[in-house]
């Protein structure tokens, strides 16, 4: 186990400023996700760490150590990426045995610790067979495995599940986290799919364009997300924004509609007014009863253009403040296109964004 500190680290490419002037610190034994869409740095974060594409300039420390310029296999990290290369032509134990093989680890030890791997990941049964005769899932584990082999004091895991089906994924993700709980070493991830983020992390750190733009528990940046870009990029379906004016307690939208706010939200909005975006996700636009009745100074009208039925909820969505929406309600809530429904902002719900720095008011 060991903390990451990364101090003022840039990194470019020739003329490519990639990442610039980062800083964050891994906790020790944390599942840390690197989230992002692609192509905002997240596998260059990675490989710098990892020490195979070395930090144009700052240092990275393990456990308060310097580490900037110790050479990739002296860092005691492992790496599992999304293509895991392991060789077609060894059987499974062999794989796993590899890198202990050419770090000269006596026999009898290599093979206890092969077998204790296996054993964790579920491929016992398998040493014998190659790659070959393994299924998508069982060859991910065989690279698990060989990262674990090492007892390394960091995994870095670069989309690892990408490459395999649907079902297979959510399965993996849960081993891996099962893997993580039980290990305890420290984990840092790599992925662009905000669900395995939300379902595997301790810690998130979401990155745009090689900047980091929060650094939080998965529910701290689903319900306080710092901007616009955060509160979009998680969360499926994304939230709705609509351009709305704020004068007074009273919020106009595009096409006319008026929602008056509670003094809890004016007072957090500590008196700005004027243009900006709100912000509310598809769940907690209501349409049952009671919420109709609670908040029903605030009742909307609008007609389903569309329909989502995903089984265990519905997705309806339809035009409002001058933009498509999106409310996310129980299967049992059943709506068709066309029907005209009623509906309310939670209010403690809303988020305001600056029309300009898309950073979040409350
Ligand atoms: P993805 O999710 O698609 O893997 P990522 O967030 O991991 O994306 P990186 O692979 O870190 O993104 O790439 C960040 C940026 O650096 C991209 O614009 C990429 O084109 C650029 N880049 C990465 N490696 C090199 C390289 N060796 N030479 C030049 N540019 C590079």
């Amino acid at each position: 186990m060991a903390e990451i500190r990364l101090e003022n680290v840039s990194k470019s490419f020739g003329s490519a400023k990639i990442i610039e002037h980062l800083n964050l610190t891994i906790q020790d034994g944390s599942f840390t996700v690197l989230l992002g869409p692609s192509g905002c740095g997240k596998t260059t974060l990675l490989r710098m760490i990892a020490g195979i594409g070395p930090a144009t300039s700052g240092k990275i420390y393990m456990d308060g150590e310097d580490i900037s310029d110790v050479p990739p296999g002296k860092r005691n990290v492992a790496m599992v990426f999304q293509n895991y290369a392991i060789y077609p032509t060894m059987s499974v134990r062999e794989n796993i045995e590899f890198c202990l093989k050419n770090n000269k680890v006596p026999k009898k030890e290599r093979t206890e610790r092969v077998e204790r791997v296996a054993e964790t990941v579920g491929l016992k049964e398998y040493l014998g067979r190659r790659p070959s005769e393994l299924s998508g899932g069982q060859r991910q584990r065989v690279a698990l495995a060989r990262a674990m082999v090492k007892e390394p004091a960091v995994f870095l895991m670069d989309e690892p599940l990408s490459n395999l089906d649907a079902k297979l994924r959510v399965s993996m993700r849960t081993e891996i986290s099962k893997l993580h709980r039980e290990m305890g070493a420290t984990t840092i991830y790599v992925t662009h799919d905000q669900v395995e983020a939300m379902t595997m992390a301790d810690r998130i750190v979401i990155m745009k364009e090689g900047v980091i733009q929060q650094v939080g528990k998965p529910m701290e940046l689903y319900d306080h997300p710092v901007n616009k870009f955060v509160a979009g990029f998680i969360g499926s379906p994304q939230m709705n924004f609509f351009d709305v004016t704020l004068k007074g307690n009273e919020v106009t939208f595009e096409d006319g509609n008026k929602l008056m706010l509670p003094e809890a939200i004016l007072k957090k909005l500590n008196g700005k007014e004027g243009e900006m975006t709100l912000g509310i996700r598809g769940e907690d636009l209501k349409m049952d009863a009671q919420n109709l009745e609670l908040y029903k100074e605030n009742k909307m009208k609008a007609v389903i253009t569309d329909t989502e039925v995903m089984g265990n909820e519905n997705n309806l969505y339809f035009q409002f403040g001058g933009c498509q929406a999106v409310a996310r309600v129980s299967k049992y809530e059943i709506s068709q296109v066309g029907d005209e429904i009623e509906f309310v902002f939670m209010p403690s719900k809303i988020h305001f964004f600056d029309k300009e720095t898309e950073m979040n008011y409350l």
